[in-house]
């Protein structure tokens, strides 16, 4: 089976600046990439873990080498639980919008979106989205999706509005972004931007728009907080 994937670069420190259109899908050779049917607006249901043991992905693009994230968090001296309720916060900031429904598994290898740590500390964090082929130009399944935080940098679990400290809750919802089939629209004004900003906290309407495009509108559910 050929490999077909691909990836980006996050939340970049580029000091260029851009228009910041509403929302924008990632296209991955040549077509679109969602979760579940093919078709904008059907919904789809994910499961999410973490890394347990140092893992290689050779085919990926970011994301090759992922490590537990515990190490990372004693820097920052955060606990893990902590830390894995900004990352359900952050998925759940996409689940309040769209058709979306994310699943926490303890075994990585069931999960569709596997979080870890760089093994080899780069930027800020990465997204790496696999996706099945489709020759004819239509919208194509993602089968896969990582996301890797630098475990070099200082992190928090607060939005301080000090930006020497990265929110994992805020990166963590970006490159959920990402890895639900969306790219960058933009520098800023968005939460898909790719600056990092904790001035406007959350998805933002261009992040809501690209999110309802892909799995329709959240529906309601009597298991769904309001
Ligand atoms: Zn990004």
């Amino acid at each position: 089976m050929r490999a077909f994937l691909l990836a980006f670069v996050l939340i970049g420190l580029c000091a260029s600046s851009g228009f910041a259109a509403a929302y924008r899908l990632l296209v991955l050779d040549g077509h679109p990439v969602k979760w579940g049917e093919s078709s904008f607006g059907a919904g789809a249901s994910l499961k999410y873990g973490f890394v347990r043991e140092a893992s290689k992905f050779p085919n990926a693009i970011n994301c090759k080498a992922m490590t537990p994230v515990a190490p990372m968090l004693a820097r920052s001296k955060i606990a893990e639980t902590a830390f894995r309720n900004e990352i359900r916060i952050a998925f759940d900031e996409w689940e309040k919008v769209a058709n979306l429904r994310f699943t926490h598994v303890d075994d990585p290898a069931q999960a569709d979106i596997l979080i870890g740590a760089q093994a080899e500390p780069s930027g800020i964090a990465f997204a790496n989205v696999w996706h099945a082929a489709n020759g004819d130009g239509r919208i194509a399944a993602i089968t896969k999706a990582s996301i890797c935080f630098n475990p070099r940098l200082p992190w928090e679990t607060s939005l301080d509005g000090d930006k020497a400290t990265l929110s994992f809750r805020q990166i963590a919802a970006h490159e959920i972004g990402h890895a639900i089939g969306l790219d960058h629209p933009g520098s800023t004004g968005q939460l898909m931007g790719y600056r990092y900003s904790e001035e406007t906290p959350g998805l933002q309407a261009g992040d809501v728009l690209g999110a309802v495009k892909l799995y329709g509108a959240v529906r309601p559910s009597p298991n769904r907080r309001p």
